[in-house]
């Protein structure tokens, strides 16, 4: 137990790690962008398809910035690099959930929501309108 103890907070330290506010930074970073694959593993296992959350793209960005923050603070080229345009799709992916969110079509009859480019209820088969520019069936 005393080695336990010892290993935890030992020499002035938490898990053997000197820590400071940007280590904190670095460490959250890392805690985040990790806990992305968790969301991501737990939400495919609940529908059983791939499926990949608004949540996955949000922890993505901001435990990219917290790294990127921590790699700017170490001054260390290849880390800044690594971290410096990652953003880029994640916001990217983040409007385009927004996009398919908003476009997602009620049916009139029944309440149930469809597809944005559904063109009947997939629960009760009534016809949904057409958004303006969609095109005639042929
Ligand atoms: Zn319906």
């Amino acid at each position: 137990m005393e080695n336990v103890w010892q290993w935890l907070f030992g020499e002035g330290r938490f898990l053997g790690i000197e820590w400071h506010f940007w280590k904190a930074v670095g460490w959250l970073g890392n805690v985040t962008f990790f806990s992305r694959f968790v969301v991501q593993w737990l939400a495919t296992e609940r529908r059983r398809q791939v499926t990949v959350p608004a949540a996955f793209w949000w922890l993505s960005l901001t435990g990219a910035l917290l790294l990127f923050s921590y790699a700017l603070y170490r001054r260390d080229s290849v880390f800044i690099f690594a971290y410096a345009f990652t953003w880029i799709p994640y916001v990217r992916n983040l409007v385009i959930h927004h996009r398919t969110l908003a476009a997602i079509r009620t049916c009139p009859a029944c309440g149930a929501q469809s597809a944005p480019h559904a063109r009947y209820c997939h629960l009760c088969g009534k016809g949904l309108d057409q958004p303006a520019g969609t095109p005639a069936p042929a």
